[in-house]
């Protein structure tokens, strides 16, 4: 796959050459030259012609570009750069630290929002990142296309929560508390317990500890 380090401006220039790609290809061309683009665009072929040799080599001289070939190259590029945004409820302790870790630096995703109950909490922001009151979930989920929860409120409220958000759309949920959660079968639940995993850590050292293991 080309090099990921396109320039941005560039970048900002593919979802309109995909779209562009996208008629031609439903009007069954197969073929399409950087002069055809540039006028259908108002983008100068020479800017053309550099944007794609970022791409790698999608084009032969005096053939044009294979409109298939681009649409679906171009199709993976941006599907790669996409960011998944994903939402945290319950903002206490652990929800907090989880707000200010950067999945954003390592990963393409991107914690857009929190929500909580307490007042005391709701209108803040913490790192940049809003905190909302629950009741403006359906709201604020639709808005940025969220389907992804992080749920770190107390265990008692888990499923209560848990069948709000998911009657408001979402599709998974990592579920920092200790709570067996249920929920349709559409919903993809993972679960994260600290707490056990710490326990069962402690157990085994005792239990098992690794000198004795090692033969
Ligand atoms: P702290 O007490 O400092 O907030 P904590 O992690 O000990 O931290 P928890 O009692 O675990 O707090 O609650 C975590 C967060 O979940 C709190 O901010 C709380 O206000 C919030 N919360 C509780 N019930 C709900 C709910 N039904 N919907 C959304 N958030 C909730």
């Amino acid at each position: 796959m080309a090099d990921q380090k396109i320039p941005q401006v560039t970048a900002k220039r593919l979802p309109l050459y995909y779209r562009y790609l996208e008629k031609l290809h439903a009007i069954g061309k197969q073929r399409v030259s950087s002069a055809q683009l540039s006028e259908a665009l108002q983008i100068d072929p020479a800017t053309i012609r550099r944007d794609f040799s970022y791409l790698g080599e999608l084009g032969k001289k005096g053939y044009g570009y294979n409109v298939n070939y681009l649409l679906q190259f171009l199709r993976d590029f941006l599907k790669q750069d996409e960011v998944t945004n994903v939402v945290l409820i319950g903002v206490g302790n652990l929800g907090t630290a989880l707000l200010r870790y950067n999945f954003y630096r390592s990963h393409n995703t991107k914690i857009v929002a929190g929500f909580d109950i307490d007042s005391n909490k709701v209108g803040k922001e913490i790192d940049g990142i809003p905190i909302f009151s629950i009741d403006r979930f359906a709201e604020v989920k639709e808005l940025h296309n969220v389907e992804v929860a992080i749920l770190t409120v107390p265990a008692n409220v888990a499923q209560q929560v848990t069948d709000r958000i998911v009657a408001a759309g979402i599709r998974g949920i990592l579920n920092f508390t200790p709570a067996r959660l249920t929920a349709p079968p559409n919903v993809r639940i993972h679960h994260i317990d600290l707490t056990t995993e710490l326990q069962t850590l402690i157990y085994f050292l005792k239990k098992f500890p690794p000198e004795e293991n090692r033969e």
